[in-house]
């Protein structure tokens, strides 16, 4: 069968939720997949920051494999090894003392909104359930994860949303102070913006954030599914600012593929939950679960944050003298291997040009290329693609 015949196939029986690239992707190790027709492309969008470790990671594949030859999957109603490893991990190596596990980022979104509505019930706060978030902001497609979202075209034809949702516009302290009320439970907000642009926040916005919440007891939530598991340089993206939040959702690439979602909480955060009060059928279960240990430990054994820090600095140079020799450009942000290439035209036919190259990129909000790979990618692989870019942009000048 050829490609043109397959696509064929998938769009008659798909869901057309995708307008997607003319590729029928068979095959990936490492920072490269294949194509059907055995084209090669270096991947820099990883799966939207999912594979963090590379495609096919041997270790990876091994934990799999051990633990599908033993038990993939049991009820929540029983205690299991790999499920039990992976909560001490997370909690050992972040601010959290306690862990729920789920399938996907938007449902660890639901799960930490029902935890901070539920918090303050508890406390007899019943009135105190609104969520501030930020314009801009993405948190995904369920619809409590999509009411926090801020942006309108998120939410288009799914009216009415979910209550209870205020926005203020992101990096505007003053804006936030002047929404918290006493009906705001929880803050919630991503550290850097994935969906939204690549945006960083100015030097000690989340501080400030930070203050705010604890001066009204206000619960605040890092939605770390695109910035965690060192995407940014750091384990979780929180490390950045020297503060710690209450609530911490992550997602993508702690599977490395497979899908796993969780949601964090401090102590006092997840007395909330208790026996009945929220569950899964799938979250945690052995066989991801145990995949998932496999990707935390090789990332430790591997040094994983440290290239990710190294190479993605690396990566913003060559991305910034690349800027100097091409007015298309207009900004060069991100932070770590999250890295936004904001363009004064739409970015549409250079992700096409770069496929067209052998490269994967990504194009957000119209005009950002967003540029996520695998957090092993090498600096030859940058070089690569830099060189692909300033060839593609010259076309485009010319
Ligand atoms: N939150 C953030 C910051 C995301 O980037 C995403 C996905 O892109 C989500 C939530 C939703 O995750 P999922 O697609 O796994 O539901």
């Amino acid at each position: 069968m050829t490609s043109q015949e397959m696509r064929h196939k998938a769009d008659a029986v798909m869901m057309q939720t995708y307008t997607r690239f003319p590729v029928v992707l068979v095959k990936g190790k490492g920072c490269v997949v294949w194509d059907m027709e055995g084209r090669s492309y270096r991947d820099f969008i990883a799966g939207i920051a999912v594979c963090n470790l590379g495609h096919a990671h041997p270790i990876v594949s091994e934990a799999l494999r051990k633990q599908a030859e033993s038990l993939w999957h049991v009820s929540n109603l029983y205690y299991t090894v790999p499920q039990t490893e992976l909560a001490e991990w997370l909690t050992g190596h972040s601010f959290a003392d306690r862990v729920f596990f789920c399938n996907s980022g938007a449902e660890a979104n639901e799960a930490a909104i029902k935890l901070c509505r539920k918090y303050f019930h508890d406390r007899g706060e019943k009135e105190r359930y609104r969520i501030i978030s930020m314009t801009q902001s993405f948190h995904g497609r369920t619809m409590a994860a999509l009411s926090a979202t801020g942006q309108d075209k998120i939410k288009k034809g799914f009216d009415p949303v979910l209550g209870g949702f205020d926005f203020v516009a992101f990096d505007d302290i003053h804006a936030l102070k002047q929404k918290v009320g006493p009906d705001t439970a929880a803050v919630m907000l991503e550290p850097v913006q994935g969906e939204g642009g690549v945006r960083c926040p100015s030097p000690g916005y989340l501080q400030a954030v930070r203050k705010i919440c604890d001066d009204t007891g206000t619960l605040l939530v890092f939605d770390e599914i695109q910035t965690g598991m060192g995407r940014t340089g750091k384990l979780f993206a929180y490390e950045h600012f020297g503060i710690i939040p209450d609530v911490m959702t992550l997602a993508k690439a702690l599977g490395n593929g497979l899908p796993i979602g969780t949601m964090l909480a401090t102590e006092q955060a997840a007395s909330a939950f208790t026996p009945g009060a929220h569950a899964t059928t799938f979250g945690g279960t052995p066989i991801v679960t145990a995949a998932a240990l496999g990707v935390v430990k090789t990332m430790e054994a591997e040094n994983i944050v440290a290239h990710s820090a190294q190479v993605g600095s690396y990566f913003k140079k060559k991305l910034k003298s690349l800027q100097e020799k091409h007015p298309l450009i207009e900004d060069v942000r991100g932070v770590g291997l999250l890295i936004g290439l904001q363009m004064k035209i739409k970015g549409d036919a250079v992700v096409t040009a770069c496929m067209e190259k052998g490269f994967l990129i990504n194009c957000i909000q119209e005009t950002t290329l967003r540029f996520a790979p695998p957090l092993i990618v090498q600096e030859t692989d940058i070089d690569a693609l830099v060189d692909c870019l300033d060839e593609v942009l010259k076309e485009i000048t010319i």
